[in-house]
């Protein structure tokens, strides 16, 4: 069910500490982690405790954890000082997501093109 863990979620897996992370920031409602794959210096996904799809659907059952996902990115950044960062939602296979718990991308540390490919 939307919301409780999934045990076929690698992110809930992360959040219960099933699988190993480099964690660089937690509060009560999210978790931030380095990618393991990064594609820039900072490559960090910020991802709310509770289980969603994807952002939309985060933003519109527990919006006030969607907004605490945003601000962990500003905080993310700051404490990699990027005075520059990109956020990005992959929302669906097409664009890219290949992970569906709902997460974004904190993107610093380099130029950024755009639009991004
Ligand atoms: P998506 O493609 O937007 O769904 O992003 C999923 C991201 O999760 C990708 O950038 C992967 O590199 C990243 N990823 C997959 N497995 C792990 C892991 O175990 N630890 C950290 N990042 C991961």
């Amino acid at each position: 069910m939307a919301g409780e863990p999934q045990g076929d979620c690698l992110f809930c897996k992360i959040v219960e500490g099933h699988i190993p992370a480099t964690i660089v920031r937690e509060t009560e409602t999210t978790v931030a982690f380095r990618d393991i794959n990064p594609q820039a210096p900072t490559h960090v996904l910020v991802i709310p405790k509770v289980h969603y799809a994807n952002a939309a659907e985060l933003a519109t059952a527990e919006p006030t954890i969607a907004a605490d996902v945003l601000r962990e990115a500003q905080s993310v950044a700051d404490e990699d000082k990027q005075a520059s960062y990109r956020i990005v939602f992959n929302t669906g296979s097409g664009a890219g997501q290949t992970v569906f718990h709902a997460h974004a991308h904190v993107l610093g540390g380099r130029g950024l093109q755009w639009p991004p490919g």
